[in-house]
């Protein structure tokens, strides 16, 4: 017998149906003899549609009683979808029984929107599953010392799933979703993309802070900090197919690098379109200049990610970084008011029209020349590298949006990933 998590996603959760199916999907792992924890996300749209309603009636100025009372807000969603289950699955015989996260309870820090877990108390679920029971814990909130409900920000369900898995020592932790699996690359950009049976946790980590989507980036540090084994799979394939077979459909993350069946020396290419660059140009180039420009930036909350500065001429030194989308304005007006004209830089100039493009793989920490045959694909398709930047398992350049798709489709054939068509 083993204790397994299911995490099971909005849009696996989005009608009665999708939730029967889902009663019926865990019920079948339960008579199987598995101790069954389901931490499902609200209903497809329910966490857009409560963010919306609460847009219409924001104050002018959003304070941090706003966001207590948003956290308030968008964590019945998921106490909704929970109980729902819960129904569905006592229709299918099942003993079950839900819990939001103050009931576990899951507690985490006081950052409203965007809480982290501190620790999980699991006694009460173990109880429960000790009772035969099947038990559902809310994903994507938890309680604060106080006693607030907090939410652990866009797609925290997957955090939450993890959390739950690490905290009760669970054997695996099995996130349902809408794709089957992790790509090489997002499909609807290149059809050949290939689903990876496994892929190593380092790489995950990678793919999903440089864009990838299938899973919130929190998630993936919680499953190496406290190595839960995850497997991302789909939520429609149909329920009553065989467990085996089940576990062989979807992607696994991995911490034995020797497992890997798949030796290729690049094993995905992510992409992220919603970044801007911006440029200080003509700063003299004396010590702390970096620190001047970044300072400012950080303490106004605002993420950097690729950064670079070149000299030009005369002692004055060009100074670019990216930043995302929705902040760039912010950036540029911080820039142009207050660090540039301190500094005696001569310009900020930005591109909010960029993109970035990354190829990830352990491999690249054995093989040489990698990067450089990613810059001559590139080249080879006239497109123009506007900033670099590596690390140990991946090298993301930074280029006009308009390539995008080029680049990518160009680099996944290039690096032998697209699918063997028979
Ligand atoms: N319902 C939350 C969201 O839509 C959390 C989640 O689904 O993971 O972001
Ligand atoms: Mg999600």
């Amino acid at each position: 017998m083993s204790l397994i998590v299911h995490k099971y996603g909005g849009t696996s959760m989005g009608s009665p149906e999708r939730i029967r199916n889902v009663a019926r999907r865990v019920t079948k792992w339960a008579r199987a003899g598995h101790q069954i924890v389901v931490v499902p996300s609200a209903m497809s749209g329910e966490t857009n549609r409560l963010l919306a309603l609460a847009a219409e009636l924001a104050p002018q100025r959003p304070s941090a009683a706003y966001h207590r009372e948003l956290d308030m807000l968008a964590a019945t969603g998921e106490q909704a979808s929970s109980a729902l289950l819960a129904i569905a699955l006592q229709a299918e015989g099942m003993d079950s029984v839900s819990y939001a996260g103050w009931q576990v309870p899951v507690r985490t820090d006081s950052s409203h929107t965007k809480a982290r877990i501190e620790s999980i108390d699991s006694e009460r679920v173990r109880a429960d599953l000790d009772d035969g029971r099947v038990v559902i814990v809310t994903g994507f909130q938890g309680i604060d010392e106080l006693g607030n409900i907090t939410t652990l920000g866009r797609g925290g369900s997957d955090t939450s799933a993890v959390a739950i898995a690490a905290a009760m020592g669970a054997d695996e932790c099995l996130i349902y979703t809408d794709v089957d699996g992790v790509y090489t690359t997002d499909p609807r950009v290149v059809p050949a993309a290939r689903r990876l049976h496994t892929v190593s946790f380092e790489e995950m980590l990678e793919m999903a802070s440089l864009g990838s989507k299938v899973l919130q980036i929190r998630s993936v540090e919680f499953a190496g900090k406290y190595r839960v084994p995850i497997r991302v799979l789909s939520s429609f394939t149909p329920w009553d197919i065989d467990l085996a077979e089940e576990m062989q459909s979807g992607t696994l993350i991995t911490f034995e690098e020797d497992e890997k069946m798949e030796q290729a020396v690049v094993s995905g290419i992510a992409f992220n379109r919603g970044e801007a660059k911006v440029s200080v140009l003509g700063v003299p180039d004396t010590p702390g200049i970096a620190y001047r420009i970044l300072g400012p930036v950080a303490d106004a909350n605002i993420e950097v990610d690729v950064i670079i500065q070149n000299i030009s001429k005369e002692g004055k030194a060009d100074f670019s970084f990216t930043v995302g989308q929705a902040d760039y304005q912010r950036t540029l007006d911080l820039l142009r008011e207050a660090v540039a004209p301190a500094m005696g830089a001569q310009e900020v100039v930005g591109d909010p029209n960029i993109c970035k493009v990354s190829i990830v793989g352990i491999g690249m920490r054995s093989h040489v020349g990698v990067a450089s045959k990613m810059f001559r694909v590139l080249s080879e398709e006239g497109i123009n590298i506007q900033m670099i930047s590596t690390s140990e398992i991946k090298t993301s350049v930074v280029i006009d949006e308009k390539y995008l798709e080029l680049a990518v489709r160009a680099l996944h054939t290039a690096f032998g990933l697209d699918q063997q068509t028979a």
